[in-house]
């Protein structure tokens, strides 16, 4: 029987066919990780890791017996892929459990930006009717006829476009390779600058790659209308977090909304100054729908890792040519 190791205490409904098959799951209480040398401790028994926290080189090294690395999510940017390769270890991601939760997030974040959700509740809360219950007044933007543009047409990317088209939005995108059934509904491929100058609302879906990182520059900021609102849901370092400050303190562009950070789970506190920025803590995955689906999708790809049977979204398939 397999021994292994879920490094979160994550929500575990979804894990029961790993103990319906005599499997041993270690797993720290909900919502506690386990330590570096807890990690450490248990990794040399350990067959399967579901990754829920970075697992850099040291970790790989020390899972001796490691067959399978699963990512819990769709980035896989702080896994050392690879050094599991060197060692021969599969590593997978799940990546489409997580898409519907995490596109869904990046609308709320547009929607609540669009009609300054955040500001009015705080103004029902603490000011005179007859001053708040005006008309014309705190106007918000509407999403109909306006323009989205998506940085990473992938799965959730492609998600938040059908969203915006069922609003009425006309979506730009940015992808590496051509999307011809994405061009085929009318949405449209466009360079970086181009889909930085004319959006509406710019929301982040590429992963974090040594090419992405800080693509979205002060440069790049720069070129944002001044009525226009920035979300990112795909990864911290994928956009120049002071030039974003910078833009939001001077009142360059409209808003922003972030979940995920330069150096999480600590958030530049820099933020916390400004009003014209709302934030999550990496939720996008966050729905217990989606973490039991994941934990599902996680389990079913360690039974088929401990059976022989194929892998979906394998990261590294040289890793198992090497063994
Ligand atoms: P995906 O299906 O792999 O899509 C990624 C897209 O990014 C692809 O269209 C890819 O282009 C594009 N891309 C890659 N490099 C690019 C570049 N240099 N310039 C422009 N586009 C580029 O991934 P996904 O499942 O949609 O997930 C996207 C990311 O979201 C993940 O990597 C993760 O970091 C983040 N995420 C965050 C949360 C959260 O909780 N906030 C949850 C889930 C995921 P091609 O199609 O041409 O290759």
């Amino acid at each position: 029987m397999a021994t292994i190791i879920v490094s979160f205490g994550v929500p575990s409904d979804g894990f029961r066919s790993l103990y319906e098959n005599n499997h041993t799951v270690h797993i720290p209480p909900a919502g506690v990780r386990f330590s570096r040398e807890e990690m450490l401790a248990l990794l040399p028994e350990a067959d399967a890791v579901l990754a829920c926290t970075p697992f850099p080189r040291e970790m790989v090294e020390a899972g001796r017996k490691l067959k399978l690395i699963v990512c819990y999510g769709a980035g896989y940017d702080a896994i050392d892929v690879a050094a599991a390769t060197e060692h021969g270890i599969a590593v997978v991601n799940i990546p489409e459990t997580v898409t519907a939760s995490t596109a869904e997030l990046a609308i709320a974040h547009m929607m609540s930006m669009a009609r300054r959700l955040r500001e009015l509740d705080g103004l029902v809360r603490t000011m005179q009717p007859k001053e708040l219950f005006v008309m014309g007044r705190r106007m918000g933007t509407r999403l109909e006829g306006a323009t989205l543009g998506i940085v990473g047409m992938g799965r959730i990317g492609g998600r938040v476009a059908d969203f915006g088209r069922v609003m009425g939005m006309r979506v730009l995108y940015t992808a590496r390779t051509p999307k011809p059934e994405r061009d085929a509904l009318g949405d449209e491929h466009v360079d970086l600058e181009t889909l930085m100058k004319e959006s509406d609302f710019i929301s982040l879906h590429c992963p974090h790659t040594p090419e992405t990182h800080g693509m979205i520059s002060r440069d790049m900021i720069a070129l944002m209308k001044p009525t226009a609102f920035l979300v990112n849901t795909a990864r911290g370092a994928v956009l120049d977090e002071e030039a974003l400050i910078d833009a939001l303190r001077e009142k360059r562009i409209a808003g922003a909304a972030l979940d995920v950070y330069i150096g999480e789970p600590n958030v530049n506190p820099a933020f916390f100054e400004l009003d014209n920025v709302q934030l999550t803590p990496h939720i996008g995955s966050n729905t217990l729908a989606t973490r039991n689906q994941m934990a599902q999708a996680a389990s079913e790809q360690m039974l088929a890792a401990f059976s022989g049977r194929p892998l979906q979204n394998l990261l590294n398939p040289e890793a198992i040519r090497s063994l």
